[in-house]
Formats: structure tokens, C-alpha cells, sequence
């Protein structure tokens, strides 16, 4: 039987970044009314690893807002890390911005297996979208995540604008990185966002997953954020198109469903959740 993997997100600090990035809630440039929090306590993050270790997830993410891994940050993360590492045997991500490999390397030693860092869209569009950092320090963090044993998890955000001659080129780009998993985020607009876009149609959505599979196919296709925008209550034409992962219990600052709702729908479609992160 077909099995379906679940992650989770555990956004540790949020909002007030620095960084212009048109598509994100995060950042302080659009006044989007985020919660603004930084450093979540590591007894509440445990909480949060405990409730998705019940349900059933085997990915476990540790996200921070901002442009980069800070030698703070990296203490923290990977305090952060071990407290969750000691409790629960999760497939465990950081996701902390630009890094170096030292800070990389820190963070390995502390448990955490895989490092998420996307490349967002493709290099020539990248500049539309951002001007505070490039597209070459995202694609050479991923360098330097995998050059210290992190495996990757990259991917982007579509429906902000690209053509699909930059869907394709940015795949050629995320598979030149042979990563381990790969979300898609479909974009959620908001009004407070600059990015004035309406939610994709579920068709071009599919076409975008099949895309992303064909040059993929040996990595996990994780859909992220905007699932539920896109794809409502109807959810097994994406699976069909090539997820084999999901996002559980919320985005970063999108509600998702109740992870209970999704287990059952994966079941009624007649797949399985998935009991190994191999
Ligand atoms: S760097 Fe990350 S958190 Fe900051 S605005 Fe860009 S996507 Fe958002």
C-alpha cells in the first residue's frame, strides 16, 4: 500500500525579519499583523514535538524567522534540538536561514539531520521577489549544508508571478542538489502582501506537482503551505500528481486542518502513513 509521510513545523521565533521577501508574512517591510516572538521556550517546543510524535509525524521541524543561522540562533537551535532529539526519534530539521558550515556543522552534532533552506523559485525571477539577499546565498547554503552530512530539504513557493520557464529552471536547479525532500508552497495572498495574485487554480497546481516530479523522482515531494487553499477538501488528485508528504497541524502563519482530519482523509483515499522516515 502506498504510504504517505508526515512533517511537522515548529516556528521557534517569528515575524520581524529583515528581509523584503514579497511572499512572506514574515517580514517587518509588510504590515501583516503576525504574532512577533523570538526563542519559544524549549519546554513549549517539546510540548508541540509531543503532540506530533502522538499523531504520528515523522518529520519534525525547528523554523526560525530572519535572513540567517547567528551564532545565537545556532546555540539555541541545537539546545533545542537535543531536548527534542532526546524524547523522540524524529526526522529532525532546522530551517534558520543563510549558514556557514560551521554553524551547519553545529548543528549536526546536535542531532539535527536535515537542514531546509529553499531556493524559493528560479535565479532569474529571484530578484522580482527579493532584493535584501540573492538567489546564489540560498543554492550556496544548501552547498554547505549537505558538504557537512545535513541532508536537504529544498523547495519553493509557486503562483508568485514565474512563468513556467522559471518553474523548470528552478527544478533543474533544486534537483541539481539532489535533495532528500522538497515542499511545494502554493502562495496564499494576503492583502497586506505586495504579491497581488490570486490563489492558483487547481489544475495549473496539479501540472506544477507533476512538473515537480519529473525532475524529482527520487526525492520526497512534500506539499507545504497553500494546500488547503488549493486543493480544499479534495486532496487525492495531489497525491496522484506525486506528493508523497504532507504538512501537518498549521504552517508557519496559515492554519492547516486538524492533523486528525488528515490521517483519515490520507486513509479514505486508501494509502497509509508512513511509520519510517526512510
Ligand atoms: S528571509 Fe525568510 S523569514 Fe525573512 S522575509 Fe524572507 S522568507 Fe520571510
Amino acid at each position: 500500500m502506498r504510504e504517505i509521510f508526515l512533517c511537522s513545523i515548529c516556528n521557534v521565533s517569528n515575524g520581524g525579519c529583515k528581509e523584503d521577501c514579497a511572499y512572506c508574512m514574515q517580514s517587518y517591510k509588510y504590515k501583516t499583523g503576525v504574532e512577533i516572538y523570538k526563542d519559544k521556550p524549549i519546554s513549549e517546543i517539546v510540548k508541540e514535538a509531543e503532540y506530533f510524535a502522538d499523531v504520528g509525524a515523522l518529520g519534525f521541524c525547528l523554523v526560525t524567522a530572519g535572513r540567517s543561522l547567528t551564532s545565537q540562533k545556532t546555540e539555541y537551535i541545537s539546545r533545542a534540538a537535543r531536548a527534542v532529539k532526546d524524547r523522540f526519534d524524529f526526522h529532525l530539521i532546522a530551517c534558520c536561514g543563510s549558514a556557514d558550515k560551521e554553524s551547519l556543522r553545529e548543528l549536526k552534532n546536535a542531532g539535527v539531520d536535515s537542514y531546509n533552506h529553499n531556493l524559493e523559485t528560479s535565479k532569474d525571477f529571484f530578484p522580482k521577489i527579493c532584493t535584501t539577499h540573492t538567489w546564489n546565498e540560498r543554492y550556496s547554503t544548501c552547498e554547505n549544508a549537505a558538504s557537512v552530512g545535513l541532508m536537504l530539504c529544498v523547495g519553493g513557493i509557486m503562483g508568485i508571478g514565474e512563468s513556467w520557464k522559471d518553474r523548470e529552471e528552478f527544478y533543474k536547479a533544486v534537483a541539481s542538489l539532489k535533495p532528500f525532500t522538497s515542499p511545494i508552497n502554493f502562495y496564499i495572498p494576503n492583502p497586506a502582501l505586495p504579491i497581488k495574485k490570486d490563489v492558483m487554480k487547481r489544475d495549473e497546481a496539479l501540472e506544477c506537482i507533476k512538473l515537480a516530479k519529473s525532475y524529482l523522482q527520487d526525492t520526497r515531494l512534500m506539499m507545504a503551505g497553500g494546500r488547503e487553499a488549493v486543493f480544499g477538501g479534495e486532496q487525492k488528485e495531489m497525491f496522484d500528481a506525486g506528493i508523497d508528504a504532507i504538512i501537518i497541524g498549521g504552517y508557519l502563519n496559515a492554519d492547516g486542518g486538524e492533523s486528525e482530519k488528515d490521517i483519515e482523509m490520507i486513509r479514505k483515499y486508501g494509502m497509509d502513513i508512513a511509520v519510517v522516515c526512510h
